[in-house]
């Protein structure tokens, strides 16, 4: 009988890094491809070179997580084939296109667990291409994989809690923290109060940042409107709006987001239905509580699926994990797969009210100016697709593109889609939910041209 390919895991996050853990105690050796060049993923996520701190400078609170899950994933070793630094760019009926140092290389498996984590939400305002602007995330990502700060005076704006976590950062790292600019009302904090009950250390501890903030001498301000980041060839203030009254502050750096968005691309070349999940405003792949897709075969896990945070992309992965085992005809553990479906319902309600406290400002596609650029790769502004949406009397997002190259550039849609759709919804009076969504295509990606190709059929080779 021919030798069962492997399955494959994408991403080396807590999900596919939980995941791998669980194929490989029941005998498998799963391939775990990852483009970062470490595992850890987004939160977890290592230094590119060591700079003389420890995890609990790095991690802080999320020190012990981080140490135990990047330890138990090194002590695989051998157990599990990981190819760091290497992207994922397409997916094809059992098999998967990688690319690491210019080689694409096919690789064949037998079973997908997609663990593609998030991104930051970025919804375009004046001036957010200055130099000095950064996305919370990649804020986050200097101070936390580089050791460096985004300037000397920063601003974090936009809304969710992320927003606090890495201004509180950037406050413990020495830099000044002017302001943390929120979005939410104070009426959407209320939210916290549900969200106590079911997890009171998280809860408490998102309170003491801000607080810890606000003493250390940052302004904390709720519900701003009408941010726009002004400067002279880079960033130089930050101006907004309370209650009807204009203000400003100097900074030379800002750190802006609207919470995360569910990084589907993979699922969607992998065939996966979707559908539109109002607390997300995404359309997100289908599963169901086992992490099984639409399609026989793939299996979805952490933030890529729907935002829920790092723990819960810990049991998701498992939980996925055990459903292929199952699939496969191999021992699967139900009464370890229910305890872990009960604790992802409870984290999902934790995450509900979270969500509920940091709303999406729904008004903001009807509020962008004419001149804000709206896709940075293919320069277009939000004035040029609104001519288009009301010249071409167009209600779906893919015709936007079709017609503007609204997310055909660099970032394929990463970055511009969701403004894209929230500025067609709010042109033409129509539900988030029903202006479709950007279908991805391979490459996912950016890849050379140039690139080798090496087709590879011997994965399932163990000796290879
Ligand atoms: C920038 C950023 C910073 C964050 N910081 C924090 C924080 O400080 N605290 C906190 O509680 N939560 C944070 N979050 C949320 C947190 O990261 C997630 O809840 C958690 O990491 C989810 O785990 P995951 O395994 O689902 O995904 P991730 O940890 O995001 O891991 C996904 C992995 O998949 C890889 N990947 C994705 N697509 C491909 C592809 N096509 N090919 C190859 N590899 C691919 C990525 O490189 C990544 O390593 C952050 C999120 C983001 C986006």
């Amino acid at each position: 009988m021919a030798e069962r390919a492997p399955p494959l895991i994408v991403g080396a996050g807590p999900a596919g890094i939980r995941a791998a853990m669980t194929l490989v105690a029941a005998g498998l050796r799963p391939i775990v491809i990852d483009e970062g060049y470490a595992c850890g993923g987004q939160i977890y996520r290592q230094p590119l070179s060591p700079d003389g701190r420890d995890a609990q400078a790095r991690y802080g609170s999320e020190a012990a997580k981080a140490t135990r899950l990047q330890r138990d994933f090194a002590a695989l070793g051998a157990q599990v084939d990981y190819r760091p630094n290497t992207l994922l760019w397409n997916l094809r009926d059992a098999s998967a296109d990688s690319l690491r140092d210019g080689v694409s290389q096919r690789i064949l498996h037998d079973g997908l667990i997609l663990a593609t984590g998030a991104t930051d939400r970025v919804l375009p305002l004046p001036g957010w291409t200055l130099p000095g602007v950064f996305t919370l995330g990649g804020a986050q990502i200097a101070l936390k994989a580089q050791g460096c700060a985004i300037g000397k005076r920063v601003v974090f704006a936009g809304s969710g809690p992320l927003l606090y976590l890495v201004a509180w950062q950037y406050m413990k790292a020495g830099v000044e923290v002017a302001a943390v600019l929120d979005a939410a009302p104070l009426s959407a904090k209320l939210h916290l109060l549900r969200a106590l009950p079911l997890a009171p250390d998280i809860v408490l501890r998102g309170l003491r940042m801000a607080a810890e903030l606000a003493l250390h001498g940052t302004q904390v301000q709720l519900g701003v409107s009408g941010l726009r980041i002004e400067g002279e060839g880079r960033v130089a203030r930050i101006v907004y709006q309370t209650g009807g009254r204009r203000h400003a502050i100097a900074c030379d750096g800002i750190g802006y987001g609207l919470n995360l968005r569910s990084e589907t691309q993979a699922a969607d070349l992998a065939g996966c239905a979707f559908r539109f999940d109002p607390r997300d405003r995404a359309h997100l792949p289908v599963r169901d509580s086992s992490g099984r897709s639409s399609v026989a075969g793939v299996y979805l896990a952490g933030d890529g699926a729907r935002i829920a945070g790092a723990d819960a992309a810990e049991l998701a992965g498992e939980r996925a994990a055990l459903a292929l085992l199952e699939d496969r005809g191999l021992p699967h553990a139900p009464a370890r797969a229910a305890s872990l479906e009960r604790r992802l319902v409870r984290i999902g309600r934790l995450r509900d009210a979270l969500e509920a406290a940091f709303p999406f400002p729904a008004h903001w596609g009807a509020d962008i100016a004419d001149d804000t650029l709206l896709c940075r790769c293919e320069d277009i502004s939000a004035g040029d697709a609104r001519r288009a949406i009301g010249h071409f009397s167009l209600t779906d997002v893919n015709r936007l593109k079709a017609v503007t190259r609204i997310g055909m550039g660099r970032c394929q849609g990463r970055m511009c889609g969701a403004a894209a759709a929230e500025l067609l919804a709010a042109q033409t009076g129509r539900d988030i939910g029903a202006v479709g969504r950007l279908r991805a295509q391979a490459p996912i990606k950016p890849i050379p041209l140039a690139m080798s190709l090496s087709v590879d059929e011997r994965q399932h080779d163990p000796a290879h």
